[in-house]
């Protein structure tokens, strides 16, 4: 069986991940997992579990880990035939990551890497700022739910990165440049991954 490539796209809001996951789906043919972009559907569609993370979300604040687990899990488990996984915004915490290496060791698979994309604090401020004017989404639009979000990362989401260089997975990238710049750089790092597997 050909082995799964799988990704995860690490880095705190604003730091590009979503603009840079579309690309890698493109090249690489994987399946995207972006627990934001699930819970806003979620939340259009009004299920229990969008308002149940409505609470979180809205605040800036992260949203628990049971519920995050439970609806990544069944995205997984309801997912065949692929190439492998995105995560995009997944693990957010130390418990997502060591819950997603069972899950994925459930398939026969494992984090293949983790690229982290590095922003200065400054610059993702003013992407935030920018992307609120044409997102719609709210938690873009006040900055103090921005602060909470940058300080949520800083707490509980930057230890995920410790977690993946004991592993010798994590590769960062400097995530200030063009779309372009970046993405070639990205390539770089998967691309031997890619051919490998
Ligand atoms: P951003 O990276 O710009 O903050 P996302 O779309 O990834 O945007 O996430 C939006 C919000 O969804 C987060 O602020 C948080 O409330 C919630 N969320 C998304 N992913 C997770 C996760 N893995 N764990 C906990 N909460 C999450």
């Amino acid at each position: 069986m050909q082995k799964l490539l799988n990704i995860v796209l690490f880095g705190p809001p604003g730091a590009g991940k979503g603009t840079q996951s579309e690309r890698v789906i493109s090249r690489y043919h994987l399946t995207h997992i972006s627990t934001g972009d699930l819970f806003r559907k979620h939340l259009g569609e009004g299920t229990v579990l969008g308002l149940e993370a409505q609470r979180y979300m809205d605040h800036g604040k992260l949203v628990p880990d049971e519920i995050v687990i439970g609806m990544v899990e069944e995205k997984i488990n309801s997912t065949a035939d692929t190439n492998g996984f995105i995560f995009d915004g997944f693990p957010r915490t130390v418990l997502q990551a060591k819950v997603l290496d069972k899950l994925l060791k459930l398939a026969k698979g494992s984090i293949s890497v983790m690229i982290l994309l590095k922003v200065p604090e400054d610059e993702l401020k003013s992407r935030l700022r920018l992307r609120a004017k044409i997102s719609g989404r709210t938690d873009d639009q006040d900055e103090g739910k921005i602060q909470t979000r940058i300080t949520e990362y800083k707490d509980k989401t930057l230890p995920v990165a410790s977690y993946y260089n004991q592993q010798e997975k994590l590769v960062t990238i400097d995530g200030v440049g063009s779309m372009d710049e970046i993405f070639s750089k990205v390539c770089t790092v998967l691309d031997p991954l890619y051919e490998s597997s």
